[in-house]
């Protein structure tokens, strides 16, 4: 009696033990179960291939701040950033490492006609050799096997952008447009939609322009730059005029595809941020204690 009696009791705590070790087994392995039930969608997403040139300026590392840390919330995106510079710099080096984006960090300095400056006018091409450089690196990128299939995205540093516009982009099949805010002395440039195409713009500055669109308002299914290995910005063209050079090479305006509602929505934002104006130490009438050791 007694015997039969402990037998019971340690079956029941054999099947209790067993009850454990499933509920356990299955808790740890949630994840794979998941996976199986509703298949990861980012194993599906199509790569955005954000290309963005950069100079070295005094709000530079805190525009890459605000831009790296956006990036970081959008998932399967690759990050190319182009320093305008003849050597790469620490300070877009350990930013890019601390980010923990995947990235390609390359540069290229722009080689500028004696006299001139472009910074803030917009009179002279900024960036044209640097995002040619970055689809050079993406042709080749595209061709290896670790090349994935997606969207170029060409991304200012100093903009801004809402996460919305990267889930827009992953439906391109070709070329996908949409509204960009506070630019081309407009609240808001735009192309016009009638019946889901691109009928026309709302934009008045240049509005000649074949596209009459900013860079921050399209993107374009990488495969395209394979097809047309020709496609690429051009220091010939006028300023304003590098949106249409890189978009003639690879649609038509009847082929353009309407973003963001049908173009009714604001997701980006040509912002640009101030030129600061720094007090020269030298009219200080108390010396400061140096900063120079401190990175800003
Ligand atoms: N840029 C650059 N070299 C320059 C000027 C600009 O690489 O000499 C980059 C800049 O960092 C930005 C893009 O080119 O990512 C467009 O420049 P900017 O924002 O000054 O243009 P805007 O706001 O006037 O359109
Ligand atoms: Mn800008």
């Amino acid at each position: 009696m007694h015997l039969f009696n402990l037998k019971i009791i340690k079956k029941q705590y054999l099947a209790l033990g067993m009850l454990v070790f499933v509920v356990l087994f299955l808790f740890n392995s949630k994840p794979a179960f998941q996976c199986q039930l509703t298949p990861d969608s980012s194993a599906y997403l199509p790569t955005i291939y954000g290309i963005t040139p950069t100079y070295a300026r005094l709000a530079q590392k805190a525009d890459l701040t605000r831009l790296s840390q956006t990036l970081m919330l959008v998932k399967n995106f690759h990050w190319i950033v182009i320093e305008d510079s003849a050597s790469k710099t620490k300070l877009v080096e350990n930013l890019l490492k601390e980010s923990n984006l995947k990235y390609t960090h390359l540069n290229v300095k722009t080689d500028k006609p004696k006299g001139s400056s472009n910074h803030g006018n917009g009179s002279t091409a900024s960036g044209v050799e640097q995002r040619n450089m970055a689809l050079d690196w993406l042709r080749g990128h595209l061709r290896s096997p670790e090349g994935t299939p997606g969207v170029v995205f060409f991304m200012d540093d100093d903009n801004t952008y809402a996460l919305k516009i990267f889930d827009e982009m992953r439906k391109i099949k070709r070329v996908g447009v949409w509204p960009v805010g506070i630019v081309g002395g407009m609240r808001v440039e735009m192309p016009l939609v009638t019946d889901g195409k691109v009928s026309g713009y709302n934009a008045v500055w240049k509005p000649y322009r074949p596209f009459p669109i900013d860079m921050a308002g399209f993107a374009i299914n990488a495969t395209l730059f394979l097809d047309f290995p020709e496609a690429k910005f051009s220091r010939k063209v006028q300023s304003g005029f590098q949106e249409s050079e890189i978009l003639k090479y690879v649609v038509t305006q009847q082929e353009l595809e309407p973003l963001a509602e049908n173009c009714t929505k604001v997701y980006v934002w040509h912002t640009r941020t101030q030129k600061p104006s720094i007090i020269s130490p030298k009219k200080l009438k108390k010396p400061l204690v140096p900063d120079n050791h401190i990175e800003v």
